[in-house]
């Protein structure tokens, strides 16, 4: 779809912030080149064909889209915006939009990739992908935001598509950004098939046609996780300690389902500082702290530590719920804990899964971890595609019943093949995929 969007006011002679014409990062590229390496793992104890993997190394498409959008001072600034189309082999691309400052394309391609092989390790119809602008939402006013999500929906055009390319939260954005999407989308499609379209985007508003569930999903498939790990440990969960690194959606919805089990949350960090609090922090509270300032440095429930010691505080259950390579060798040295629940995409560098295996600490990873989101995704693109409404036990049900599954096909492989839970949950998403390719064969 060409890009036509017309200006509503002539462009004020005011000096224009330029575009950060970077494409990447150190920390995106390192980022895809762990994902590489774990890749290879997963090559080796698979099955999958020297030509799948080949086509799995690379996205299929790689969108980058520079846009201008009126600020609120009547000024215009160039924006960078990114979709990664990874593959699309098992079903429509399905992945986030990001909005942060340090989003790359490194990192939006690791990502994306990710995506396909959660896709595939939940054994749901969807490919991977991933899409990202590159700024600090924190410094945008509500209307600027809007600007900027409908302007690259718009400038996406034909690009995504309720059976070809859906998007989704993530980092920096949210239920609103995604009814923005779906409306501008709405809007520029052929009005005949309005109520036909909502299935753009999932992640909307259950008020604009989302589901029961979604907010929470990510969370709540952590804590699935958590309990199916203990079932497996013998450990009980009801007194246990945990610690959560990002407090947004993933981060503050495992915190309160945890905590509802018994566990005690200890000690938060966040981009704005470190917490602690020997007797307990009240996710609920810290949740209500963080939508009114922002961030959990000033919270009065708990005293200000240093980064080092919320890594260093002895806690059973550690969650990283926010950037990715946060897990460092060094981190990983001084954890105290017996096992970390990736919330994350991508939160443990490779030498620190090395350090973590010798040390016994357990690590269950983000493509099982974190699928809770992706899964209750599905459950919105379904029940939009039918006129559907679900409750809420019957979301919670399904995603139950998904998340174990994935939970004992990995842990079943990872014995059997004696590798890590990452290596194993990677392994059968790729087989799965590359048993496709085996029976479509690839064109011509
Ligand atoms: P969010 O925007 O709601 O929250 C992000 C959190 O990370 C905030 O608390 C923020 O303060 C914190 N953070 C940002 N930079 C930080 C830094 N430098 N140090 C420490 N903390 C920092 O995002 P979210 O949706 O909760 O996503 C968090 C992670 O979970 C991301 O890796 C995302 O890809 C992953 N994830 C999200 C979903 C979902 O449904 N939202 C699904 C699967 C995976």
């Amino acid at each position: 779809m060409a890009d036509t969007t017309k200006q509503d006011s002539p462009v004020k002679a005011k000096k224009a912030a330029p575009v950060n014409n970077d494409t990447n990062s150190p920390s995106g590229m390192q980022f895809y080149e762990i994902l590489s390496t774990q890749l290879n793992k997963a090559f080796q104890i698979g099955e999958a064909p020297e030509a799948v993997q080949t086509i799995l190394r690379q996205p299929k498409n790689e969108i980058i889209i520079n846009f201008p959008v009126r600020m609120d001072d009547g000024t215009f600034r160039l924006f960078k915006g990114y979709r990664i189309q990874h593959n699309n082999i098992r079903g429509p691309f399905k992945g986030g939009l990001r909005y942060h400052q340090d989003v790359s394309l490194d990192e939006v391609k690791a990502l994306a990739a990710l995506m396909t092989y959660k896709c595939s390790l939940l054994d749901i119809p969807f490919g991977g992908s991933k899409g990202g602008i590159k700024m600090d939402p924190s410094t945008l006013s509500r209307a600027e935001l809007e600007r900027v999500t409908r302007r690259f929906t718009h400038a996406l055009g034909n690009n995504i598509g309720p059976d070809y390319d859906i998007p989704a939260p993530d980092m920096g954005t949210n239920g609103q950004t995604m009814v923005w999407m779906m409306d501008t989308y709405m809007n520029s499609i052929n009005s005949l098939q309005k109520n036909a379209l909502r299935t753009i985007v999932t992640g909307k508003t259950v008020v604009a046609g989302g589901t029961v569930g979604r907010s929470k999903a990510t969370g709540q498939g952590v804590v699935y996780c958590i309990e199916e790990w203990a079932r497996d440990r013998e450990f009980d969960l009801d007194g246990c300690t945990f610690s959560v690194q990002g407090f947004g959606n993933v981060g503050s919805h495992a915190a309160s389902i945890l905590g509802k089990l018994g566990g005690v949350l200890l000690t938060v960090n966040d981009h704005t500082g470190s917490i602690h609090n020997p007797e307990g922090i009240n996710p609920r509270k810290l949740a209500e702290w963080v939508a009114e300032h922002r961030g959990v440095k000033g919270y009065p429930g708990a005293r200000e530590v240093s980064k080092d010691d919320f890594w260093a505080t002895p806690v059973d259950i550690v969650i990283p719920a926010a950037l990715e390579l946060q897990v460092t060798a060094q981190v990983a040295e001084t954890l105290q804990c017996k096992v970390i629940v990736e919330g994350a995409n991508g939160p443990t560098t490779a030498e620190a899964d090395e350090i973590l295996a010798r040390r016994g600490i357990d690590v269950l990873p983000d493509l099982l971890a974190n699928a809770g989101g992706v899964v209750v995704s599905y459950f919105e693109w379904l029940q939009n595609k039918r006129a559907e409404s679900w409750e809420l036990e019957d979301v919670d049900a399904r995603l139950l019943h998904m998340m174990k599954k994935a939970y004992h096909n990995v842990t079943h492989l990872a014995r059997q093949k004696n590798c890590s839970m990452r290596t194993a949950a990677l392994a059968i998403a790729v087989d799965r995929i590359a048993r496709i390719y085996g029976e479509r064969g690839i064109f011509p």
